[in-house]
């Protein structure tokens, strides 16, 4: 199959709202269980990204730029910044991090396994 640059970018786009919502839906304390768990999900989703290229880039950036697993506002704020790393890579505009966790409301309300305060 040939390359499709309009769709590599349309799972960009729906990656990275799965990927920012996941973090603005951690626990603000989360337990050193749900600590290690995220970072394994990070981890694998960039493992697993399936674009081939998009993976190897990503993961280089993890291993310079650790997630950050402390805190809802931690890990939201560093998920904001890695996107913003492979913007610059990419040549594009730099997002404003100061509001992720409102950007990013996933309109379940308050019922969560992980957070329902
Ligand atoms: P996207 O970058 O997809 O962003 C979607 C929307 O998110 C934006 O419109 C904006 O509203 C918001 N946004 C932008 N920046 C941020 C931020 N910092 N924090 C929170 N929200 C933000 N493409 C490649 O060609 N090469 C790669 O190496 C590559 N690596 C990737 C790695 C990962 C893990 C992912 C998920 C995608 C990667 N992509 C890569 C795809 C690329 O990042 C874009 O998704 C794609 O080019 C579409 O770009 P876009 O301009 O529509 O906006």
């Amino acid at each position: 199959l040939m390359p499709d640059l309009a769709k590599k970018q349309e799972l960009g786009r729906h990656a990275w709202y799965l990927f920012h919502t996941t973090l603005s839906r951690y626990p603000d304390e989360p337990t050193t269980e749900q600590q290690t768990k995220l970072k394994n999900y990070i981890e694998l989703f960039a493992e697993f990204y399936p674009c081939g290229e998009c993976s190897y880039h990503f993961q280089q950036l993890l291993f310079k730029n650790p997630i950050q697993v402390k805190s809802r506002q931690t890990a939201a704020l560093w998920g904001c910044h890695l996107h913003n790393l492979v913007n610059e890579h990419l040549k594009k505009d730099i997002y404003d991090c100061t509001t992720i966790l409102e950007d990013y409301d996933c309109g379940c309300g308050e019922f969560s396994e992980f957070n329902n305060e």
